[in-house]
């Protein structure tokens, strides 16, 4: 089971021009190595700046470790990439408090909605209970995906038609505690950072939602799409700016060749906070959203 989704990261990974897991193979660990691996990471949208720290932490390593095969190389790159994801490794932990309110943001098309049918299947598998705020009051269709989706999986959604967004998650957090659920989720509708007017809704949504419960929202997850590349710094730095995230869902990486992006938001390229990564999606299917593991992604980029 972990092999396989495990092996459509990596594939989704590999799909750079250049995969980097391929440079290692029968080259001689010289100059020109370095520098191939230095394009790779930027074909990758690992950035500038990612891309030179992980090279010099590359080369000192080599040189310390007295490297000298092209294997050794690979496996120091590993390493090095493990530890510089690391700060994007943190555990989601739900038990904390009861319930526990999740406020879902993102852009159109990111995988919103997927990742919260997911997400919501990975917590009840683990024994939480679980409610839905279909936050996305305008759009039918996203309230109506969002409704099939948890009739299907036995999870209760609210849903008001053409009700305020930030109503529909005051209830949710109050019938949340009244009906002594562990998790409530509140899925937003997708917005762009441009949207200036819907930033503005998001912030009154996190507003009111702190106004039935004091401490709450307890998690703001931000979707974003693996394939959007160094466009997902812009989107976590505004919606960062706009109700402040506590972590990422980064989708689609079974079938991008962007995956150095995680670098770059690790590295706080472009003034984004490197924000944690609790989940990963690497596939259509319920089962495919994955705990974020820096030694296994690293894996997965350098092969
Ligand atoms: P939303 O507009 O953000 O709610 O996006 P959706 O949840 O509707 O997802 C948009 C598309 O991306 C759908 O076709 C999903 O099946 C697809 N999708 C979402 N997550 C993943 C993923 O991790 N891998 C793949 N391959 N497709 C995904």
């Amino acid at each position: 089971k972990k092999a396989s989704w495990l092996a459509r990261l990596r594939g989704g990974l590999a799909k750079t021009g250049q995969s980097i897991g391929s440079l290692f193979i029968g080259v001689r660990v010289d100059e020109a190595l370095f520098e191939e691996l230095e394009t790779a990471l930027i074909m990758a949208d690992a950035g500038v700046e990612a891309t030179e720290q992980l090279l010099k932490a590359l080369r000192l390593r080599v040189k310390r470790d007295r490297i000298e095969d092209a294997e050794g190389v690979r496996q120091a790159l590993r390493e090095v990439l493990t530890e510089h994801l690391k700060v994007l490794e943190k555990p989601f932990d739900v038990g904390r408090v009861k319930p526990l309110v999740v406020m879902i943001t993102g852009v159109n098309g990111a995988g919103k909605t997927t990742s919260i049918g997911k997400l919501a299947f990975a917590l009840q598998h683990s024994g939480a209970r679980v409610l839905l705020a279909a936050g996305d009051t305008f759009r039918a269709a996203a309230r109506q995906q969002l409704i099939e989706w948890g009739d299907r999986n036995n999870v209760n959604v609210i849903a008001q038609e053409g009700a305020d967004p930030a109503a529909v998650a005051f209830d949710s957090v109050h019938a949340g505690r009244a009906r002594g659920m562990d998790v409530v989720m509140v899925d937003t509708a997708g917005r762009l950072p441009t949207q200036l007017h819907l930033m503005d809704e998001l912030k009154k949504i996190r507003r009111v939602i702190a106004k039935a419960d004091p401490t709450a929202p307890h998690e703001v997850l931000l979707v974003v799409d693996g394939n959007s590349g160094q466009n997902v710094l812009a989107q976590i730095r505004a919606f960062d700016a706009a109700v402040g995230l506590t972590g990422l869902i980064v989708t689609k990486l079974d079938g991008t060749a962007k995956g150095g992006t995680l670098a770059a938001v690790a590295a706080g390229s472009q003034g984004v906070r490197p924000v944690p990564v609790y989940w990963i999606g690497v596939g259509e299917k319920i089962e495919d959203l994955q705990p974020f593991v820096a030694s296994e992604f690293a894996a997965a980029v350098v092969g």
